[in-house]
């Protein structure tokens, strides 16, 4: 591993001044990505600034009846807090369903947020990696690329993220909160992760230096009916193949609202708007279900290998949206 220096940030302020202090700078809150990639010379960073100290792991029911959830939340806290399982059970669902239980201990939810790709040939330094090393190309392409994605994907990358959360995130419409020397700022969950286009080397749209200081879970998903399913080569710690998370809300028997995104087929959560407009105001049959995601599913590109992951993901969703209608009537 390349030698580092270590700060310890006291104050937010404090963090993102150490940041510009020091080029080459990382941050470092539960470490459970970072560290492994810097044993592997993925990452090497000049400096780690330790904000793990910072006061940013409460969670907080707001005025307004939205939850804010601080960056430095433990995964396994986040999926056991008795207000996230009452009124977002998919995001408990989706912190249960990644990586294993002592991960889940020390990872937070900024760091679920900011992890790195599981593609092999990044992890490998050896090989081509427009995303480690702008400009040396991809091997994923025409090398193993099973895992890889079949939405958004460019010239230059065709992986995928891999977190669980974020993929509930993206459909409750969640808020990630931002801090910079230039202010705090909120973008929408499904919106902060970048397709990769000519760039895959940023993953987000964070600028340098800027830090997550929480998430906040919107009121008006509080309580709705919504499920994460994944799907995986093993039964536990392992990344998904296709995952969904699905918000449905039936009212006078048409649907009034619909929150739904796709795991594993992106570089980013998938937030299916053109099956979640094809839905709104039909009725919640199977049938509508079966048009609204082949519409979404129809932007599809697979790759030679990997064509699998479309109707994979279409029999998830349509099976998870089914369930969520049956469960309203049943109720
Ligand atoms: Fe790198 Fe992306 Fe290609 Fe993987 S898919 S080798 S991360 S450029």
């Amino acid at each position: 591993m390349k030698p580092f220096a270590y700060v310890r940030a006291d104050s937010l302020a404090g963090a993102a001044e150490a940041y510009a202090a020091h080029p080459g700078a990382s941050y470092l809150g539960g470490g459970t990505n970072l560290v492994d990639l810097m044993k592997l010379g993925v990452e090497r960073p000049t400096t780690l600034i330790d904000v793990s100290r910072l006061p940013l792991d409460a969670v907080t029911e707001l005025p307004d009846g939205s939850l804010r959830v601080g960056a430095l939340v433990r995964n396994s806290d986040l999926a056991a807090h008795p207000l996230v399982r009452d009124r977002y059970p998919a995001l408990s669902q989706a912190l249960l369903a990644g990586a294993s239980g002592q991960l889940r201990n020390a990872a937070t939810t900024g760091g679920n947020l900011l992890q790195r790709t599981r593609c092999p040939y990044f992890q490998d330094v050896s090989k081509p990696c427009n995303k480690r090393q702008p400009g040396t190309g991809c091997g994923a392409r025409d090398g193993v690329h099973r895992d890889h994605a079949v939405l958004g994907h460019s010239e230059r990358c065709i992986a995928t993220h891999p977190s669980d959360m974020a993929v509930a995130l993206a459909a409750l419409d969640a808020r990630v909160e931002l801090y910079g020397l230039g202010g705090v700022r909120r973008v929408h969950a499904a919106d902060f992760h970048r397709l990769p286009g000519e760039h895959p080397e940023r993953d987000t749209v964070l600028e340098p230096g800027e830090l997550v200081t929480g998430v906040v879970l919107p009121a008006a998903a509080a309580g709705l009916p919504s499920v994460y399913r994944k799907a995986r080569d093993r039964a536990s710690y392992a990344f998904a193949l296709a995952s969904v998370a699905a918000v449905l809300e039936v009212a006078d028997g048409v649907v009034a609202h619909a929150g739904l995104a796709f795991g594993a087929l992106a570089h980013r959560p998938w937030r299916a708007r053109r099956a979640e407009e094809a839905l709104l105001g039909a009725a919640p049959t199977e049938a509508a279900f079966e048009h609204a995601v082949d519409l979404e599913l129809a932007q599809a590109r697979p790759l030679r290998d990997n064509a699998y992951k479309v109707p994979l993901a279409r029999n998830l969703a349509v099976d998870v949206l089914t369930r969520l209608a049956r469960h309203r009537e049943d109720a």
